[in-house]
């Protein structure tokens, strides 16, 4: 990376942490309270480096593979490490240890994966489960009303710590930037709270992307994970003849 292009990763860094204080305030919430995600797919070791240098304090891997080799390049040193992508069973092993928490758990089979794993490894995995709010047959995530039973049946694993809910609702409208959906995510997060059980603590609710994630904080999110807004478009890979 050249001088400058780490100057303008830091312009776009600040600018994004003072859109989404900015929400914050509009929304009547403190900013401190919103935590930012860098979804930092496609961008290599080096690029996450300067990005947590700039200030960011948690990045979010989509794939597993990609993860590992840049985890191995110690491209994550001074933050905390977050899986937010589609999770196959068989892969959940070399996660575990690995990152703080699982935000897209849109399955029980998962989550009993992940539980399995983690109890071998003698911890306890936090995790968030995905809700498919827009009801999408193309995307993961448990439909809505399949939440409760999920929960409760997820909070018999004692090395599970079910820390909130996560969405991907469908690619943002101009002019309703998801609205509907958040509204409606929200209010599933409320529905939970008041519930008691075991190994479950709603504290996050994970909403919002770059072209969204304002919308999202209006709307109860205090987790938003953010990729083009950070770091640029993303690279398209190139294929030569
Ligand atoms: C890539 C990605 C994001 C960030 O998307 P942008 O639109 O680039 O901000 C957020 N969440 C998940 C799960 C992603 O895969």
């Amino acid at each position: 990376m050249t001088e400058q292009e780490k100057i303008e990763l830091q312009d776009r860094i600040q600018s994004v942490q003072e859109r989404i204080a900015r929400a914050a305030e509009r929304a009547g919430r403190d900013p401190q309270d919103i935590i930012l995600v860098a979804a930092s797919k496609m961008n290599d070791a080096e690029r996450v480096r300067a990005a947590i240098q700039a200030g960011i304090r948690v990045c979010g891997e989509n794939r597993v593979q990609e993860l590992l080799e840049k985890y191995e390049q110690n491209a994550y040193e001074g933050a905390d490490l977050q899986f937010i992508g589609t999770l196959q069973t068989n892969k959940v092993k070399y996660l575990i240890g690995k990152v703080s928490l699982i935000q897209s758990v849109g399955s029980v089979h998962l989550g009993e994966a992940i539980a399995k794993a983690a109890e071998k490894h003698g911890i306890r995995q936090d995790i968030l489960l995905e809700v498919n709010i827009g009801r999408e047959a193309a995307k993961s995530g448990l439909p809505p009303e399949e939440l409760d039973d999920a929960i409760a049946r997820l909070s018999e694993k004692k090395s599970l710590h079910i820390r909130g809910l996560m969405a991907i609702p469908p690619v943002a409208d101009e002019t309703t930037k998801n609205l509907g959906y958040f509204n409606e995510m929200h209010q599933v997060f409320v529905d939970n709270l008041t519930k008691k059980y075991d190994n479950v603590d709603m504290d996050y609710l994970s909403m919002g992307m770059t072209n969204d994630f304002e919308t999202a904080i209006a709307c109860g999110a205090n987790m938003v994970r953010i990729g083009t807004a950070i770091f640029g478009a993303r690279p398209y890979q190139i294929v030569s003849p």
